[in-house]
């Protein structure tokens, strides 16, 4: 069983062969998967998938690019949407510097926002962080996110960063960049972070694992980011399959 925490099903890109796309995670062995949704047409098509496939749940936020483009009634509708069954967690939400849409003080202000619905309706949140560490640790630990916790979804910092991170009772999740010959933050945070604080992702169609980088991404790769994790531990593919896929279930409290 392999436990896809971060997949964008909800992608245009999907939109010939959604059912293919599905079938071939099913044959590898993925037997949950969380879309992901991050402004108001995702989030909607994230919830029609959520509602369609038994194993598929969604996440609801606001993305901090698009941090500018938030409303209260967004953030109304995300708190509305929490109550739905399959909706296990907030977020996408966090900081990105890498780009210039939303000023940084209106990130903060939205990311902040949906920590504190997050302790109000008790979800853990996925966060996205790029080029943003130390603010978003000091917003995690101001906000009092440790109530909550959650995912650092698609974990590209250090070895140190993620285990600080840990200790504010969240997961650190790996993705596609944990298989790439010349990635070695990702490999070292495998190898130091441990099983039990270890989630696996895809954050498809973004960031295809090896040997598939540069094409479209999907579910079904999240086997070649759990196989990688569990060389590099010295475990096997079953015991890598087996705990991310418990640790997801514990923190998005799935039966
Ligand atoms: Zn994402």
């Amino acid at each position: 069983m392999l436990f896809d925490t971060h997949a964008h099903l909800n992608d245009t890109q999907y939109n010939e062969d959604l059912e293919e796309v599905i079938g071939r995670a099913e044959r590898e062995g993925v037997t949950h998967m969380v879309v992901v949704g991050f402004d108001r047409p995702t989030i909607e098509r994230a919830m029609q998938l959520a509602e369609t496939y038994d194993f598929i749940y969604a996440c609801v936020g606001w993305h901090p690019v698009d941090a500018i483009d938030m409303t209260e009634e967004d953030l109304v509708w995300i708190e509305e949407l929490t109550a739905h069954p399959k909706v296990v967690a907030i977020g996408e939400m966090g900081l990105d510097y890498h780009w210039d849409k939303s000023p940084k003080d209106i990130q903060k202000e939205v990311f902040r926002k949906q920590i504190r619905l997050a302790k109000k309706v008790k979800l853990p949140i996925v966060i996205h962080n790029r080029e943003a560490t130390a603010d978003i640790v000091g917003i995690l630990k101001e906000e009092g996110a440790e109530e909550v916790g959650g995912i650092m979804h698609c974990f590209s910092g250090s070895p140190e960063v993620a285990m600080e991170c840990v200790k504010m009772n969240f997961y650190i999740s790996l993705g596609g960049p944990v298989t790439f010959k010349n990635a070695k933050k990702p490999k070292e945070v495998a190898a130091e972070v441990p099983l039990e604080k270890l989630l696996i992702e895809t954050d498809c169609p973004y960031l295809a694992p090896h040997p598939y980088r540069g094409k479209r991404n999907e579910p079904s790769y999240v086997k070649l980011v759990a196989e990688q994790i569990a060389e590099i531990k010295g475990l096997t593919f079953e015991e890598v399959a087996e705990a991310t896929t418990r640790n997801a279930k514990k923190l998005f409290a799935i039966k």
